[in-house]
């Protein structure tokens, strides 16, 4: 936080706690605890502090920066590189997860390439992470159609229907929860 954002939370301190005191020396200790930190990060602490059991209490320095990140340190976490072990590709870390669902769904269509006239890993892989999503749920609803449509189905088709519903379902409530 700058200076002047550490005067305006000041401010805020004030504005619950008549009896806080706005000195130079203050707002010096409160700069050297807050200067690290993120602006939004220590607003919201303190807005947990208003709602906490202790909100009877001035709020302190040391308690609002507990357990919050540096800016420096969430740098460092933001630039965090790491190599994918199937395809070499350098990655953000916090890409990592979402490429390996993309690797996992390109598996899984390769277990059933027969329903693809031309079967594109390359291509599958650089795709747009909503492109391809759109494309696999397409994709999966005709594979479900295809199972499904078959007279003699295996255990293992059984119980690949199930997985697909299943997935299905756990989509569909996705959704409903984030609306
Ligand atoms: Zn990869």
């Amino acid at each position: 936080m700058t200076k002047q954002e550490v005067v305006t939370f000041l401010e805020r301190i004030k504005a619950n706690y008549q009896s806080f005191l706005q000195t130079p020396y203050v707002l010096e200790e409160w700069y050297n605890r807050l200067k690290d930190y993120d602006k939004e990060d220590v607003y919201k602490k303190f807005e947990e502090h208003l709602n906490g059991e202790l909100n009877s209490q001035i709020p302190k320095a040391h308690f609002i920066t507990r357990y919050l990140t540096k800016l420096s340190d969430k740098g460092k976490e933001n630039n965090y590189r790491v190599i994918c072990g199937n395809c070499k590709k350098v990655l953000l870390l916090s890409e990592y997860q979402k490429h390996m669902e993309r690797h996992n769904s390109i598996e899984y269509m390769k277990i059933h390439s027969y329903m693809f006239k031309t079967f594109d890993e390359e291509k599958m892989l650089k795709i747009p992470d909503d492109a391809f999503t759109t494309f696999y749920d397409q994709w999966i609803e005709k594979l479900y159609d295809h199972l499904t449509k078959k007279e003699e189905k295996s255990q293992s088709e059984i119980e690949e229907i199930q997985r697909i519903e299943n997935y299905v379902m756990s989509k569909a409530g996705m959704e409903i929860s984030i609306n």
